[in-house]
């Protein structure tokens, strides 16, 4: 039997529905910027296995880190021990950060680093002795798949069956460069009328909202007025951190710096799964008091892991490294460059591009995971090229490490495909 066919006895993958999409491709080796199915096939991996292993798979630099330190100290409880590996994240990371971050929270993936950031909030004014229940959000958010993410999410496919059970949440447009009044407006009203604990958002771009992006000023008169109102700002860089929208952290392109930042998915370089909340000191020294229940009791078994934390280090390294930086300028101008020849395509109503994250609309309705979509994932796959359609937008956000001909060979795998649409 193939790996194919022995998945379907017992496996259950997410975001799938089963009686529709019944087969996976079993992939048996990944190399910078390859996959390998079972059958000798090779796809790009153009998304960078969602956006996690931006220095390129099975990285020598990182596997060899790891391998180093899980020969010293594999795993120790993180609640009265601490370790190096932690220690030494701790110091590269707040140093590439925005200025205010100044305490580290772990957790193990994006949506519990949301979930961490929410609960911060939310015990801050508690600590505080203020009632604050109510959080806002932008509208086709995603901040992920437990509770307090999903509550913030806007993506009905997603959440809808548990839409009763969640934290009230208010929900303001995203700033498009002509409604900033319209949205202060609505703030006001908000917080005139709420207990506004928090306000959770995707800074700058929007990940599974199919990489829509909004204005910087509009972002920041948005925090700006939730400062006044000592809103706690939660900026979740699960998708934009760590050099996609071309600086280390898309709120590096803000005047106002949020109190807490989450962080997950390239984090560690797509080798092991690990998530940070950070916050800035005046909400860290909320927490403190001679009263142990104004403390955080909460806590992952896996906290810090040493692993997670030793390939979380050599990643910022890379990251920080001349050749990465060198590498995002390269793609950024051949992301331009592309988007300026295929934005005439017949087929294609818009593109966009932050970073070296770049999409473009197609002018046909297709449903999130229909017909016509799947038709064009399958498309890509059969030219060799992973790319994950989010309905009618074609997206990429390669690992930095790609090569001038990988891109081209995207490029040209998706011009095809849109030509085959035409026909
Ligand atoms: C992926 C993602 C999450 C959820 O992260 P998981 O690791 O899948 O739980 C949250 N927020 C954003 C912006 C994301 O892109």
């Amino acid at each position: 039997m193939t790996l194919k066919e022995r998945d379907k006895k017992h496996l259950w993958h997410p975001l799938t529905q089963h009686q529709l999409h019944p087969e996976s491709v079993a992939i048996v080796k990944a190399e910078g910027c390859t996959l390998q199915d079972e059958d000798g096939n090779t796809y790009i991996d153009a998304i960078a296995s969602w956006y996690t292993c931006m220095y390129g798979h099975c990285n020598p630099y990182i596997t060899s880190r790891v391998y180093e330190q899980m020969q010293t100290l594999d795993q120790v409880v993180f609640s009265s021990l601490t370790h190096e590996p932690a220690i030494k994240l701790s110091e590269a990371l707040i140093d590439i950060l925005p200025d205010n971050q100044k305490k580290l929270f772990f957790s193990d993936n994006g949506s519990t680093s949301v979930e961490v950031g929410i609960k911060m909030a939310l015990q801050y004014h508690f600590n505080k002795n203020e009632k604050r229940n109510v959080l806002i959000a932008f509208e086709d958010g995603f901040h992920g798949d437990t509770f307090g993410a999903m509550s913030v999410s806007s993506l009905s496919v997603y959440n809808g069956p548990f839409k009763d059970f969640f934290i009230e949440v208010k929900r303001i447009p995203t700033p498009n460069g002509d409604n900033h009044e319209e949205i202060l407006s609505q703030l006001k009203g908000y917080s005139a009328e709420n207990n506004v604990a928090a306000f959770v958002y995707e800074p700058l771009v929007q990940g599974a909202a199919a990489m829509k992006m909004h204005n910087a000023n509009g972002l920041d008169a948005i925090l700006e007025f939730c400062k006044e109102k000592n809103i706690i700002t939660v900026a979740d860089e699960v998708m934009t951190g760590f050099g996609k929208t071309g600086k280390h952290f898309a709120s590096l392109h803000l005047k106002n710096q949020p109190d807490i930042i989450c962080l997950s998915k390239a984090l560690t370089a797509g080798l092991l799964p690990m998530a940070i909340t950070s916050c800035s000191q005046h909400i860290y020294d909320a927490f403190l008091s001679s009263d142990i229940t104004k403390g955080f009791f909460h806590g992952h078994t896996y906290s810090a892991n040493p692993l997670a934390c030793t390939a979380a280090l050599a990643g910022i390294e890379l990251l920080k490294s001349d050749a990465i930086q060198n590498n995002i300028k390269r793609i950024i101008s051949s992301h331009k460059a592309f988007g300026e020849h295929i934005k005439k395509h017949a087929k294609v109503a818009s593109i966009r591009q932050m970073g070296v994250i770049f999409a473009l609309d197609l002018n046909i309705q297709m449903e999130r995971y229909g017909n016509l979509r799947d038709q064009l994932l399958k498309f890509f796959m059969d030219n060799g090229v992973f790319l994950r359609p989010l309905g009618s937008t074609i997206y990429i956000l390669a690992p930095y490490v790609i090569t001038d001909a990988e891109l081209e060979k995207i490029y040209s795998t998706i011009e095809a495909a849109l030509n085959n649409l035409s026909s």
